[in-house]
């Protein structure tokens, strides 16, 4: 696949490939490996009666271009799976990065270093069984915010997570172990459909937040006035002072345009030619500058995540937190939700232990955590639904409602310099597509994550890559109408999700305004994402404008996954406005599950301001 070009080392000749990835691939559960290696085997004998990895390398970069050139979408899938398994282990060798320039260094732009966390205490089950107040199933956004309000008004609190506990002085270095220990299976949850589109999650102490972008929006007035008007939830348009309690507590700041990097300045100058209305994103990492490392936590800890604000409030007012803690079922008795169980014991970074030969978890307990007065879910929009599924609760609409808002990444070649990756990922955001159901930002990613959708393969994939320092990115998020649904499938969970024409005219739409604010910054070519399109010039914007694509034919990734416990009446939903949950005492959730549609900007912070609400209000109860 990476042959090796002006100076950059061939793969597995110069640097090895197939070791990282097959060592990040073992990290995987067997059922996620199971998909993977089909998918794989597939690939290897799509040349029938040759087998891909015997051809000569002139001839496999032949069969390479052809499958790039042709009109059949699943030509297309294998390819790009295949493209971005094998970037993913050649982007990250340092022989790739210096050759390309992509070293990072982040700091804070006054050059200081943020004060470390204060600590988390001591994170494992002292036994299998434990007592106290209030059970909480998760530590990410809307977790960790709930614990710390429960636990400052004078609750025992323990708090169950999956995933490790990780800070600035132990994240991996090596992005492949960073994103196999911080992400649920590597962050290969995948909704099945066409497309099909990657969901990746964190599963770590301060979940996705401590891998997110750190972009802070509060959710627009007329989403929470629909969720207040057509699903009961009255205080949804009263959330002032809950978001900015949330602001000042992260230190949500706007990047500064001087120092948001080039990526960000050209989609300002490009939106400012067009007259698009947008702005400086605002940020939970103060005046970070100078990386793209966000998705493997944060080096200096300066994004201030869930596991370095709430989680060590909670822990300072008594909270206990417990780690590697797989939640398997919640208990009732008369209708009431008065366990959890699970089991402890760290296993290998990140293991999903279902769909697992019990064989091989010899080192997990049976752990079983108690609740005086209630459980709270908050797993996530994948977690939280997966739970209540196991336990049996909340009845026929949990998993469904899955809005993920889906996105596209338009990149663009500049004939200046761009070096997205010096400068903050996140940067400016033009909202004046809103209507439209729309949201671009500029976006920057990394190459080992980004390099698999540069355009070519073989000696051109190459050529893209050493032309990575030119490149510009923005990311086109969409706020779906369409919907998947969370199930379990053996037992294991299964995502779907299927993307309406609407919707995907929608996307389409979407990638035209990027590009035309990318032509407006003086891009010279613009890489839409969809294969039989491949460049667009400045003129062909027309012609694309009015071609219609199927669903399948977009590539798409998504970030934002919610709304699969939503708060709604009876037999709609799963959780009433307050939090709690149809059918079942004392069952409460506080995390991205109980948006009734799809909040249509980055969802942090209203999932924390949600959290706050609802942890608020059962504290009062509980007291
Ligand atoms: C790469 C990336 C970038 C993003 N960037 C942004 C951004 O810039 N701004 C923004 O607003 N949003 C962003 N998001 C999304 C945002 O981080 C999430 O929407 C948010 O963190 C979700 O909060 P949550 O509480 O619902 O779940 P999470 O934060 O995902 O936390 C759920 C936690 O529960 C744990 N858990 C689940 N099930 C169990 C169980 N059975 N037992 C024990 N523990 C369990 C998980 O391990 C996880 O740690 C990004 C997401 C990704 C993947
Ligand atoms: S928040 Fe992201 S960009 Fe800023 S210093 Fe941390 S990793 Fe780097």
């Amino acid at each position: 696949m990476a042959p090796g070009v002006d100076g950059l080392p061939a793969a597995e000749r110069d640097v090895p490939v197939s070791a990282p990835v097959a060592e990040f691939l073992a990290s995987l559960s067997p059922r996620v490996l199971r998909r993977i290696r089909l998918g794989l085997l597939a690939f290897e004998w799509l040349p029938f009666p040759w087998r891909f990895s015997r051809l000569a390398p002139a001839a496999r970069e032949d069969f390479l271009r052809r499958m790039e050139g042709s009109r059949l979408g699943p030509m297309h899938e294998l390819l790009l799976m295949a493209k971005v398994f094998s970037t993913l282990g050649y982007a990250v060798a340092p022989e790739v990065e210096a050759r390309v320039g992509t070293e990072t260094t982040c700091r804070l732009a006054d050059g200081s270093r943020p004060d470390p966390a204060m600590p988390l205490g001591d994170t494992a089950p002292p036994s299998a069984e434990e007592e106290c107040d209030v059970v909480i199933v998760g530590s990410g956004a809307g977790g960790a915010v709930t614990a710390a309000i429960l636990a400052e008004a004078g609750l025992d609190v323990i708090v169950l997570e999956a995933g490790g506990a990780h800070n600035r002085e132990s994240y991996p270095a090596d992005p492949l172990e960073a994103i196999a220990t911080l992400y649920r299976d590597g962050g290969l949850t995948i909704a099945e459909g066409r497309p099909a589109i990657p969901v990746p999650v964190g599963r770590a102490v301060g979940g996705t937040t401590v891998v997110n972008s750190g972009t802070c929006f509060r959710a627009p007035d007329p989403v929470l006035a629909e969720w207040r008007e057509r699903f009961g939830v009255g205080w949804a348009t009263d959330l002032n002072a809950e978001f900015s309690d949330a602001e000042e507590r992260l230190h949500v700041t706007p990047v500064d345009p001087e120092r948001m990097g080039r990526n960000g300045q050209l989609t300002m100058a490009g939106a400012a030619a067009l007259g698009a209305s947008g702005g400086p994103i605002s940020r939970n990492a103060g005046s970070c500058v100078q990386c793209s490392s966000c998705p493997f936590g944060c080096p200096i800890d300066a994004k201030r995540g869930m596991h370095v604000t709430y989680l060590p409030r909670a822990i300072a007012a008594g909270a206990r937190l417990r780690t590697n803690v797989q939640a398997h079922r919640i208990l009732t008795e008369r209708g009431r939700a008065t366990s959890v169980t699970g089991d402890s014991g760290a296993d290998g970074p990140n293991m999903s232990p279902y769909g697992r030969k019990s064989s091989r978890r010899p080192s997990r307990q049976p752990y079983t955590a108690r609740a005086r007065v209630g459980v709270v879910v908050a797993g996530g929009a994948l977690g939280t639904p997966e739970l209540l599924l196991r336990s049996g609760l909340g009845g026929g609409q949990v998993g469904r409602n899955l809005h993920i808002h889906p996105a596209c990444w338009v990149g663009a070649r500049y004939s200046e310099e761009v070096r997205g990756w010096d400068g903050v990922m996140q940067s400016y955001y033009v909202d004046e597509w809103e209507p439209q159901r729309l949201l671009l930002e500029a976006t920057f990613t990394p190459l080992a994550f980004g390099g698999g959708w540069l355009p070519g393969t073989g000696h051109e994939h190459q050529r893209s890559m050493l032309d990575f320092d030119h490149i510009g990115s923005i990311g086109v998020h969409l706020s779906d109408e369409s919907s998947g649904r969370v199930s379990l499938r053996n037992g294991a969970l299964r995502t779907t999700y299927k993307l309406t024409q609407a919707d995907a005219d929608r996307l389409t739409y979407g990638i035209a305004r990027a590009a035309e604010i990318h032509f407006a910054a003086g891009a010279t070519e613009v890489y839409p994402n969809i294969p039989r399109v491949g460049k667009l010039k400045k003129n062909d914007l027309a012609a694309f404008e009015s071609t219609r694509f199927k669903p399948s034919e977009l590539r798409l990734e998504a970030f934002h996954p919610m709304g699969t416990a939503r708060i709604a009446p009876d037999n709609q939903g799963v959780c009433a406005p307050d939090g709690s949950v149809h059918g079942t005492e004392a069952l409460h959730i506080t995390d991205a599950s109980l948006f009734p549609t799809s909040v249509g900007v980055n969802p942090m912070m209203t999932i924390i301001a949600f959290a706050t609400r609802i942890a608020t209000e059962l504290a009062k109860s509980a007291g």
